[in-house]
């Protein structure tokens, strides 16, 4: 089956694409498209896409990466919730059999069941360059929902590619660290200047890979009770650990007896967050867990 080879990734295409169509960039839809094909490249070989691959690809904006990823890849769905945009896409996608576009918004998208019709449930690759108004709840989404995901290779601002790397001690170390470090390994890729973009965004962007882990690196007793811990330790950072985690209604443990298993785990009962691992948060997680079953006997 012969493909395309694709002709967008270069300032000049995408502006002749945008002139055709009149294209009026939407702020609201965080669109900022890519128009460096070294980035192109990079994003394409970190995400090792082979024949074989069902890739999901959200936000194509004109269609740009969706012609590399349509080149390498068996089948690609992309998720557009532009409406204007698919007029484009039809146009700059013409001749790759293997595309479906799906003019939805990506957070309604029941990921998963698509993956199990397009792929029979085995895992899908995602590549994006992301809206970045909506970075957390698009990849919180993809782990939480239980998309068999192998890997996501995506560009996100700077300084979300550093809190998703960040361990205990870093300023950027906190809630996002430690979710995405349950789910997956992130490796940076590249760091990418606003001048590859167009328009330009204000803020610096980095292409980050996130491979799955075949299982988390730690044991909760219940996962949903470890991210309320964790998303507690880190809601108000000015106070200490126990503090954070007595006023929080969802976690309803008294300051008492969250100092107390602080110290059996060999931590200062005034011990902050952020100096925490996840291996720790996930024995806090536990240890709390277990003595919020018997409360009543120990209060
Ligand atoms: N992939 C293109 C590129 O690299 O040139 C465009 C990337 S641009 C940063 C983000 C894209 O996501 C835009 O096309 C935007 O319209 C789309 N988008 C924004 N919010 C979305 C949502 N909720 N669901 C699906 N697509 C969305």
């Amino acid at each position: 089956m012969s493909r395309p080879v694709p002709n967008l990734g270069n300032p000049q295409s995408t502006i002749a694409v945008l002139k055709k169509y009149q294209f009026v960039f939407q702020k609201k839809f965080g669109q900022n498209f890519l128009i460096d094909p070294h980035v192109l490249d990079k994003i394409i070989r970190a995400s090792e896409i082979t024949e074989e691959d069902f890739v999901i690809e959200i936000g194509p904006g004109i269609g740009t990466m969706t012609q590399f990823l349509a080149a390498k890849a068996h089948k690609v769905t992309a998720v557009e919730i532009d409406k204007e945009l698919i007029p484009v896409l039809e146009d700059t996608l013409h001749g790759y059999d293997n595309v479906t576009v799906l003019n939805e918004d990506v957070l309604k998208v029941d990921i998963r069941s698509l993956v199990e019709e397009q792929n029979e449930g085995r895992p899908v690759k995602v590549v994006a360059n992301l809206p970045y108004y909506i970075t957390t709840p698009i990849i919180m989404g993809l782990f939480e929902s239980r998309v068999p995901l192998e890997s996501a290779t995506v560009m996100v601002q700077k300084e979300v590619a550093d809190r998703m790397r960040s361990g205990p001690g870093s300023k950027d170390y906190g809630a996002l660290s430690l979710a995405v470090q349950y789910y997956a390994r992130p490796e940076l890729i590249a760091n990418v200047p606003p001048n590859c973009f167009m328009p330009r965004p204000r803020v610096g962007s980095a292409v980050v890979r996130l491979t799955r882990h075949e299982k988390p690196p730690v044991q909760a007793v219940d996962e949903g009770f470890l991210f309320q811990v964790i998303r507690a330790s880190f809601n108000q950072r000015r106070k200490t650990l126990a503090n954070g985690l007595s006023h929080a209604p969802e976690i309803n443990i008294p300051k008492e007896i969250i100092e107390d298993t602080l110290e059996e785990m060999g931590l200062f009962r005034n011990v902050r967050g952020e100096t925490l691992t996840l291996e720790q948060f996930a024995r806090l997680g536990n240890l709390l867990w277990k003595k919020r079953e018997v409360l009543p006997e120990l209060t």
